[in-house]
């Protein structure tokens, strides 16, 4: 069967009022469509009421989802607003969908179809009852209907926790002098209230006065700043949220939150996250106090204060890092910035796996976009010649634009009537704005972040399931950091990094060799700490949704300090502005350390064969990214390795393993 490719078009131009009529049409054609196949009736004896049931979801998807992608990124606020309500609609409407008793009995019925079917019909069937389960639909009407309201007061909580975070306007007022060390072109160009600039807490921003500022107190106010994110209501938000998942979990059975949402992920239980997270600690810590003694020399030579004395802040760790990784490698990534203009970062990279995964990108010359800044790229499959997709690039901070770095896949890939419906996806991300004198700039850890964001994009690109529901959101909340974080490794290479630097001033002019070798021998400085922190956020989100917290922030305070070592400023509410936890990694944070073991065991593969590898970037397309989630991550491991994974790559890659 030859499958046409089809670009969908949509209108990023609508007003709020189309916006909302759209999605109310939408809604009730669904709803139509829903009671239809709810009256199946039992002489049906195939497979059809299952695939009625997967195109309403998928076509109302379709309408929905750009809507809510288009929350995170318009420039008009009546229209930002217009679609955080569609959003918290289409959720609710969701809820109800997969608590509905009537549909969950239909598609019940053609279990005993299951070996007849091909496999990717089997895992939708299996997929599809195991969902309306973990809903609820299976309860009886009581718990059901509690369940449903459950649901529905979660999704306005975590909506709201969302808004609060992204209409942030906090400034931190600093005067030139108190930014004293921060890279001018940081803030020269921002707003100032008499003579203070106004530093938003964008991350281009934020970071580097945390890194570089020389006053402690300057870097002090913008820590806390950023802490008090979300403040006191999102702190109340995320505490009646666990009380309400813990709910639904008991009402299904399971002891806590964490178990009802695992059992269904690769760790399959609480406790093996434990045991990885309890692990990594006794592993990392004491590499972590050996690290903080070497930055708390710094700090008593800095201030001239008796090494006894000295005391670590909070605010003091980047500022001391960035200082040793500047004496002791001689790296100063205000330097190497200058090498990494974003353009030349996108080309290098485009470049990359064009060839690594044997696709064709070609930039469109009048994208259909949400904003000027916003480029498109057609995708083509080298080996097929089929259009694959498209993605955009969505890379500078505006007011009212999600504040980190995500990628969004608005529009899944299906099969419908013979015809394939394209994926269409886009990074949205935060880097420096270009200003008048230079360009975007990106310090080496923003390469690492933009490969890490192109390995969602690439993962939703190549996708190849015949349902929506096996798109990149489809994907096991432990496996989806998988790709992305896999790219990382080849910002780390010298020859990759070679091909994409190339002097602001002077393109010509590659990053020298010399730096190069140190920044990449620096790549473990610190790793301790930073990794510790990973298994801080991992545990703090499993404690929350295993043993509850009497008072979110001060559980958050408290076990900071008894991994970190370190003390969270007071009157903060560090647990306000963790959004991954009312955002879809509830339970979940861990997928990004729990990714990581695979990530670097799928990468021992082209190290051997070379990073660069043609025939090993298409195995790794078709075997681990082309799925989504239509199979078993285990099993797509195993198939591309040729062998079961283990933790010896992931452990070399923190420096902890056998060399
Ligand atoms: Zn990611």
């Amino acid at each position: 069967m030859t499958e046409t490719g089809i670009i969908r078009e949509l209108d990023w131009n609508l007003t709020p009022s189309r916006i909302q009529s759209s999605a109310d049409a939408a809604i009730s054609e669904a709803k139509k469509r829903l009671d239809r196949i709810a009256q199946t009736t039992l002489k049906v004896k195939s497979i059809a009421p299952l695939q009625s049931f997967e195109e309403v979801l998928a076509s109302l998807a379709e309408k929905i989802s750009p809507f809510v992608f288009l929350k995170n990124v318009s420039t008009n606020k009546a229209q930002r607003d217009a679609c955080t309500e569609i959003e918290k609609q289409g959720k609710k409407f969701i809820n109800e969908i997969w608590g509905r008793k009537d549909i969950y009995e239909v598609i019940e019925r053609l279990e005993p179809l299951t070996d007849s079917l091909n496999p990717e019909e089997k895992t939708l069937l299996v997929k599809t009852l195991d969902e309306f389960q973990h809903r609820g639909a299976a309860l009886d009407d009581e718990r059901r209907m509690e369940f449903l309201e459950i649901a529905n007061n979660i999704t306005v909580l975590e909506s709201d926790f969302e808004r609060v975070l992204s209409e942030i306007t906090t400034k931190v007022l600093c005067t030139e002098k108190e930014l004293d060390g921060v890279p001018p072109d940081v803030y020269e160009s921002l707003e100032k209230e008499g003579d203070a600039y106004l530093l938003p807490l964008d991350y281009p921003v934020s970071v580097p006065v945390i890194k570089y500022a020389k006053n402690p107190k300057t870097r002090k106010r913008m820590q806390i700043a950023l802490l008090r994110r979300g403040g006191k209501e999102n702190s109340e938000r995320l505490q009646d949220t666990l009380a309400l998942r813990d709910r639904q979990a008991k009402l299904l059975g399971h002891s806590n939150f964490a178990e009802y949402q695992i059992r269904r992920r690769m760790a399959k239980t609480p406790n093996r996250v434990f045991e990885l997270m309890n692990d990594l600690k006794d592993k990392l810590t004491p590499l972590n106090e050996k690290e903080f003694e070497i930055l708390k020399e710094l700090k008593s030579k800095e201030q001239g204060i008796p090494l006894s004395e000295v005391v670590l802040e909070n605010w003091d760790i980047f500022y001391y890092h960035e200082m040793l990784m500047r004496e002791e490698y001689a790296v100063d990534q205000n330097e190497i910035k200058k090498y990494f203009p974003v353009q030349s970062v996108i080309e290098g990279v485009l470049d990359v796996y064009q060839k690594v995964l044997s696709l064709k990108f070609e930039e469109q010359e009048e994208p259909n976009v949400w904003h000027e800044d916003v480029r498109g790229f057609r995708v083509t499959d080298k080996v097929s010649g089929n259009l694959m997709g498209v993605f955009y690039l969505d890379l500078f901070p505006r007011e009212g634009k999600f504040k980190h770095y995500a990628v969004s896949s608005f529009l899944n890939r299906r099969v419908k009537n013979r015809k394939c419906l394209l994926p269409m996806c886009s990074m949205m991300a935060n880097f420096q704005k270009p200003t008048r004198s230079q360009p975007s700039l990106l310090t080496h850890s923003e390469v690492v972040t933009f490969f890490h964001e192109f390995g969602h994009l690439m993962h939703a690109i190549t996708n190849k399931a015949s349902y929506a529901r096996f798109g990149l959101s489809g994907v096991l909340r432990d496996f989806i950091e998988v790709p992305s974080q896999m790219l990382e490794n080849w910002a780390w290479k010298e020859e990759v990094l070679t091909l994409l630097s190339g002097h602001f001033e002077d393109s010509k002019k590659k990053l020298p060799s010399e730096l190069l070798k140190r920044m990449i021998k620096a790549k473990l400085l610190d790793i301790g700490y930073f990794q510790l922190r990973q298994v801080f956020f991992s545990l703090i989100d499993l404690k929350y949704h295993t043993d509850g917290a009497e008072d979110t922030t001060a559980e958050y305070v408290k076990l900071f300090k008894e991994i970190t070592g370190m003390e969270i400023p007071d009157y903060t509410t560090p647990d306000a502005g963790f959004g991954h936890l009312m955002g879809g990694y509830a339970a979940g944070y861990y997928s990004y350390l729990w990714s990581r073991v695979y990530s670097e065991d799928l990468f021992t593969k082209f190290e051997e064969a070379g990073f660069m590898d043609v025939k090993t970037g298409l195995e790794y397309r078709e075997k681990i990214l082309a799925p989504g989630g239509s199979l078993d991550p285990d099993e797509m491991v195993r198939d591309f390795l040729g062998r079961e994974s283990n933790s010896e790559a992931f452990l070399r890659s923190l420096g902890l393993g056998k060399k």
